[in-house]
């Protein structure tokens, strides 16, 4: 993608101050993926850089990184599984407890849903600290399939969380940040 292209996606992204808490400018992808075209571009941008034929599944975490998963999993060919909050998905789970600023949280996967050296791409819509995709990350890696890459619409990189995925060594980025 160009930077034209880019900058029209991030035309498309709202930004509302003090949502969910006082503080916080959510970064809001709903007018982006509301727009035919611009959702088109959305995935096509996340998976331009992927070799054909190299992911065998999209993992996606609740709940805006399903609304993404969709569409690339059909732009890829493959399947989507979701990465749940706890007491979501029905059946056996393997789960990951994470810490966050204040307290801890917990991510699920269904235990049958990927399989051994399955090829992985997993997606969320935007990355602040990384603590959610680490922990998404490190699930994956419990049910023996193969992270491949990680993909984020968002990248808000004075909070570190795209380093801290490098810095382990995981193929990951993402298509805009917002300083
Ligand atoms: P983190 O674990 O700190 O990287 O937070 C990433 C998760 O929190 C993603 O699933 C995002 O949907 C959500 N999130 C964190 N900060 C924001 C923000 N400023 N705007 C929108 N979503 C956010």
């Amino acid at each position: 993608m160009n930077a034209q292209q880019l900058s029209e996606l991030k035309a498309h992204i709202r930004t509302i101050p003090d949502f969910p808490s006082p503080g916080i400018q959510f970064r809001d992808m709903m007018p982006l993926l509301a727009d035919a075209h611009g959702y088109g571009q959305a995935v096509a941008g996340l998976i331009e850089d992927l070799a054909p034929g190299s992911i065998d599944a999209v993992v996606a975490i609740e709940a805006r990184g399903f609304l993404l998963a969709g569409g690339i999993a059909r732009a890829l060919g493959c399947g989507v599984v979701p990465v749940r909050k706890p007491g979501k998905l029905p059946g056996f789970t393997l789960g990951l407890n994470y810490a966050l600023e204040y307290g801890t949280d917990r991510l699920e996967i269904q235990q049958d849903a990927l399989k051994p050296d399955e090829r992985v791409l997993l997606v969320d819509d935007l990355i602040a600290t990384g603590g959610t995709a680490e922990a998404a990350a490190r699930l994956i890696g419990q049910t023996g399939a193969r992270l491949e890459a990680i993909r984020f619409l968002i990248d808000l990189p004075a909070l570190g969380g795209m380093t801290r995925l490098k810095t382990q060594g995981w193929d990951c980025a993402a298509l805009i940040a917002f300083d």
